[in-house]
């Protein structure tokens, strides 16, 4: 079938002619909403995948900002967004954009908690996992089983990754599998252990075709495995899960308890691992204002600010202000120390 450049659909001629996708399924991806938490490695190759595959909606959720070293395999991101410190879900929506401007898409700066993950998931057809901690895991998962949404797993560390197709009621999830998350520096992170580019793009790639056959109706064809690869070893293995549903008391999908969801487990003020960097989670029912604040502030440091967050820098500390008063210190892993910074220059 030929196609007519001028007609909306020429730009996906080349999906639409692979015969399990198709028109209908091109339709169905246009029509589809998707919630992408957390766009760093794997968040910025799904967005990229799934914005050109034009996926109707996409909001990406994201509570960082670019920093140099994130360059190396955050595909979305460039020196330039680095310098105008844009954080990453702004930077990410604003290339999507280029990309495909028939995608609608939404960029929320926040870390993702139990108050807010059913707002930011409650309208998605499928939530996808761009995080990088167990913690934002075991929420999303939460969400999804109570939600009854599905969504992919993914996580990748040096030259392994894992991911996992959950539907829940279908599939096992995410507490089937690992009851309870790992502590806190328990395990490697990629500032341990490093992280490869490569692993990431092809986990991530992994879950956008899974997502794509999700929108799109192929059940069929979705992965009902534990899939574990490294590519420094050339290790892939699939491990046989779908017998656990059910089988296990899972406290999650089997006894509906959502202890994450609910704030029972799960910390409010998080040491960002490895990174000398104390995260101070804060909701103000008003934006600060960054004009008046810069004000106050100047004679004690030095102070820079854009729309989306101001930076400021005093005795050795650097810290990244958001407009809902979250704010990330540098210099410190001492979560006292940096609520003391944090009440005597943001403010309490
Ligand atoms: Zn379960």
């Amino acid at each position: 079938m030929p196609f007519d450049p001028a007609d909306p659909l020429d730009r996906y001629s080349r999906q639409i002619r692979f015969p399990s996708l198709g028109e209908a399924g091109q339709r169905k991806l246009m029509r589809s909403r998707v919630t992408i938490c957390g766009c760093g490695a794997l968040g910025t190759v799904l967005a990229n995948h799934l914005a050109r595959a034009g996926v109707g909606f996409l909001r990406i959720v994201d509570r960082d900002f670019i920093e140099t070293h994130n360059l190396q395999r955050q595909i979305l991101f460039d020196e330039t967004d680095v310098a105008d410190n844009l954080p990453k879900a702004e930077a990410a929506a604003r290339k999507l954009r280029a990309i495909n401007g028939e995608v609608t898409v939404e960029p929320v700066v926040t870390d993702i908690d139990h108050t807010n993950i059913l707002d930011l998931v409650g309208d998605a057809d499928l939530i996808l996992d761009g995080t990088d901690n167990f913690e934002t895991r075991y929420l999303i998962n939460d969400a999804a089983v109570k939600l009854g949404k599905p969504w992919i797993f993914g996580g990748v560390i040096g030259s392994e990754g894992q991911t996992m197709t959950i539907r829940p009621g279908q599939t096992p999830c995410l507490r089937c599998l690992i009851e309870d998350s790992p502590p806190p520096g328990m395990t490697p992170t990629c500032e341990t252990a490093g992280v490869l580019g490569p692993a990431v793009a092809i986990i991530a790639s992994f879950e956008a075709v899974e997502a794509i056959k999700l929108l799109t109706g192929a059940l069929d064809a979705l992965n009902k495995e534990l899939i574990m690869i490294d590519i420094w070893d050339w290790a892939f293995r699939r491990l046989k899960i779908a017998s656990l549903l059910g089988k296990v008391d899972c406290p999650c999908c089997k006894q509906r308890k959502f202890e994450w969801l609910d704030g029972a487990m799960g910390s409010h003020t998080t040491t960002l691992c490895g990174r000398n960097a104390v995260q101070i989670a804060s909701r103000r029912p008003e934006p600060l204002n960054f004009v008046e604040m810069a004000d106050r502030l100047k004679s004690a440091g030095e102070v820079r600010h854009n729309a989306f967050m101001l930076r400021f820098g005093t005795e050795g500390y650097e810290f990244t202000v958001f407009p809902d008063g979250r704010a990330i210190i540098k210099g410190t892993n001492d979560i006292a120390k940096a609520r003391t910074l944090y009440a005597q220059f943001v403010g309490s």
